[in-house]
Parts: structure tokens; sequence; C-alpha cells
């Protein structure tokens, strides 16, 4: 396990890619997305007809290629002293989905969560997960539906922890996080100690992972499920559960059809927007 350090980014200046999409393109959005991640996006927004994402460099000192691919209409523009964590902040509110209430940290004092939901305090810094988007929600709620107690629970893709978290809340007796990015792992683990629960992060994927577990959470993009798919199957005990998100609701079929071929069984998906959440079980022994 490699020793996470925090991101740091020159402060203040930003830059900002309007990239024009076609509306109800899920699967071209998606590709974009993680293709801007991997060019050095410090983050994305998705409006109607366009994808927002901004870096920390101008566009002539990021990837060439990344910059080039992008269609005609793409427009840039500078953002001096524009700060996205404090623009976050002020406008974050809390949400409810499943068995929890995600509370913006700087909210805590102010907010009371009704009694009967986990309350669960996040700063979601730059890592993905504030509990707001449909595929973060649409996990929570199918795990709330599970009977965690006394169960492993391995979350693959954790960024900010929202999902570990909130397993852990639940009861689950060991919890797992493993993120790709290092700057997730470590805001995952400032979340978990801010909401006193006690999950392993660690910095990596499937494979770096020993063992089978109860659940198995991955919100991911489309692509990466279909990748893991045989090794999310064979990362479950038998009978143990998958809930997969990050699909866009055409894409759902697809998906569906990977995990039945990797040996799921009960294959289930639930549309939340326009996204799916996907539900499977491995088979009995
Ligand atoms: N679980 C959170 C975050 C999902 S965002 C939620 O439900 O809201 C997806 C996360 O997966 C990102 O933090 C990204 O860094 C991570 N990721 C992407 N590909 C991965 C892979 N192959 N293995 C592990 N993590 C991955």
């Amino acid at each position: 396990m490699t020793d996470p350090q925090p991101a740091t980014g020159p402060p203040g200046e930003h830059w900002a890619a309007t990239i024009p999409v076609r509306a109800g393109d899920r699967t071209a959005s998606e590709l974009l997305t993680a293709r801007l991640w991997v060019g050095g996006a410090r983050g994305t927004w998705e409006r109607p007809g366009a994808l927002v994402a901004w870096f920390d460099r101008p566009p002539d000192a990021l990837d060439g290629a990344l910059v080039a691919a992008l269609p005609v209409g793409t427009t840039w523009a500078r953002e001096p002293d524009v700060d996205h964590v404090a623009a976050w902040r002020a406008a974050a509110r809390p949400v409810r989905a499943g068995a929890v209430e995600i509370v913006p940290e700087h909210l805590a004092d102010d907010h009371d969560t009704p009694a009967g939901l986990h309350r669960i305090l996040l700063d979601p810094g730059q890592a993905f997960g504030s509990g707001h988007h449909d595929t973060t929600a649409g996990c929570l709620e199918v795990l709330a539906e599970l009977d965690l107690r006394g169960r492993t629970v391995l979350d693959v893709g954790t960024g900010t922890g929202i999902l570990a978290i909130a397993a852990a809340k639940q009861g689950a007796e060991r919890v797992l996080g493993v993120d790709t990015d290092p700057h997730a792992v470590v805001v995952a683990g400032t979340n978990a100690r801010a909401n006193d629960v006690a999950i392993d992060l660690a910095v990596g994927s499937l494979d770096d992972v020993e063992g089978r577990f109860d659940v198995v959470l991955a919100n991911l993009l489309t692509a990466t499920l279909l990748e893991l798919a045989d090794d999310l199957a064979g990362s479950l005990v038998p009978m143990g559960w998958l809930v997969a998100s990050g699909v866009g609701a055409a894409r759902g079929p697809v998906v569906a059809e990977a995990l039945a071929d990797a040996g799921l069984v009960d294959v289930e998906v639930r549309e939340r927007g326009e996204w799916v959440v996907l539900v499977a079980r491995a088979p009995a022994p």
C-alpha cells in the first residue's frame, strides 16, 4: 500500500473548458469525463448540452492529444481566484438517500438529522461522492435494503468514502475502501475519522485486494465495470451482493450482460434519473 500524499495545486487560477456534448448521449459524456480526469481535470460538471471541466493549468500545458481531441465548439476561459471547493461549500445542502443523511461538514452545527437516519458528515474536497449524484444516491438506497450487520464490505472506487462510511454506520463488521486516486484515499480517511468509523483504506484497485466479501460496491464507469466484471464477481462470497453504478441508462443492459457472463445471478437494473444501479448476486456454492 502506498502512503498517500494530499494533492497540491497552484492556488488561485483555474482554466475551464466548456465542451459541447449531445444531450442524452451518456456514453459519450462518460468516456469524455474519464479522459478529462486522466488528463488532469480537477473537477467536472455536467449541464444540459455541455460538460465543464476545470484544470489548474492552461490548455497549452495539458496533454496536447487530449486538447486536440475536444470537439469543435469547445471554449476555454481563465477563471482567476475561483475556489470551486469554496463554491461547492456555499451551495451544498444536506441530502438524504437510503438510510443516511449526508451533511456538509461546515453545516454540522446548524442542521439536525431526523431520528432513524445515520448522519454522515462530509467534506468532499476534490474527491467524487457528495451524495448529490444519482449514482451515489442509488447505491445508498440499495445499501439500505441490505442487512449489513456483521458483514464484510468492499468499496471499489471509494472517492470521498461515502459508501464505505454508510456501510460502517449500518453495522458492517469490516469495510475496505480502495481507490486508484491517492488524493481520494486521503479525503476518505479524513471523512471516516470525522464520522468516528473505522474503515480500512488503500490506494489501488481490485488487483490489490485479497479475500472475498459479503458485499462489493462499485460506483465506477461503464468501461471500468466491463473490464472488471470477472474480478468483481470473483471478489464475492457465495450469495454475496454486488451493487454497481456509474452507468448511463442506455448502457445498463450491456453491463448486466457482462455481469451475467461473469457468473453472477439475479442481475437487476434499477433506473435512477439518467443513470442505472445494477444489483446482482454470486451464485450459491
Ligand atoms: N464511491 C463514491 C465515488 C465514486 S467516483 C460514490 O459512490 O460516490 C469513482 C471513483 O473510482 C473515483 O474516486 C476514481 O478515482 C475511482 N476509480 C476509477 N477507476 C478505478 C479502478 N479501476 N479501481 C479503483 N478505483 C477506481
